[in-house]
């Protein structure tokens, strides 16, 4: 973490969570963050969760009163018009999203989003006003044939003209390494930083002095209460993005709490 720009703790609770797992969500975490419900003092983390668009309004509606942002999983390269299934930007911003995850893993191996897909989704939420988390990250053989940096610093050099256009401070990155994804492997603190560091390097040479020192970049894969400081402390890391672990309020309240206890 760094004084300069305010941590970010968020949940991508994938296709997880009905309607009553919301309300219980929200209603222990008013009791385990009472400080994210009914106080005006600067909290020092912020806390995102990103539910399945469905369910977007209805946390929106439970979160209204609390200092928490509400953000969306993906969204459509496309702006409104007839696209069968498709959710636009225009739509997130209009539901209150602050955030909106792009070219997340799942996404991209799953679902097939190329760099195209992700360079055109990172131009509709531009054009929405809905800040991007762009997730990058190598899968295991491309660790361990020793090319993580420069194939992660290739997903970003795909997409440069649209981070060129974001404003300073607009963009989000989440380095998030395939292989530890769900799986419970983590990747080494050492590892992550030395990764964190070259994608601030490359947005000062690619981007902008004012993008590399505003972007916030986020560790992600089997995050948990009991190893994100390992990853919160570290100078170019500025919180995480948390799949398994955010979908209990114990378990966000506790690793929004390991993080608050760093500042
Ligand atoms: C994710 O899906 O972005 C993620 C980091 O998942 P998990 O925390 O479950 O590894």
């Amino acid at each position: 973490m760094n004084a300069l720009r305010t941590p970010l703790l968020a949940a991508n609770w994938k296709q997880n969570q009905r309607w009553e797992d919301c309300e219980d969500f929200v209603a222990q975490l008013r009791q385990l963050l009472p400080a994210y419900f009914d106080s005006s003092a600067p909290l020092g983390v912020e806390v995102l969760i990103c539910p399945a668009y469905p369910y977007i309004p209805i946390a929106g509606d439970l979160l209204s009163e609390a200092a928490v942002f509400l953000g969306a999983q993906d969204v459509s390269r496309y702006a409104d018009g007839a696209y069968t299934g498709a959710v636009g930007a225009e739509m997130l911003a209009d539901l209150g999203c602050d955030f909106c995850i792009v070219g997340h893993c799942e996404r991209r191996h799953v679902f097939g989003d190329d760099d195209a897909a992700v360079s055109e989704k990172l131009a509709r939420l531009r054009e929405a006003e809905v800040v991007p988390i762009l997730c990058v990250g190598e899968q295991l053989e491309v660790r361990d044939s020793g090319k993580a940096l420069e194939f992660t610093l290739g997903q970003l050099g795909a997409v440069r003209d649209e981070l060129q256009r974001l404003e300073p401070g607009g963009l989000v990155i989440a380095y998030e390494p395939v292989w530890a994804i769900g799986t419970g492997r983590n990747a080494e603190p050492a590892d992550a930083e030395e990764m964190a560091g070259a994608i601030r390097g490359w947005l000062k040479t690619s981007v902008g002095l004012a993008q590399a020192e505003g972007c916030l970049i986020l560790y992600g894969g089997s995050v948990k209460p009991a190893n994100i400081a390992a990853y919160a402390e570290l100078t170019n890391i500025d919180g995480a993005l948390v799949g398994g672990a955010s979908l209990k309020a114990s378990s966000l309240a506790a690793l929004a709490e390991a993080m608050r206890g760093l500042l």
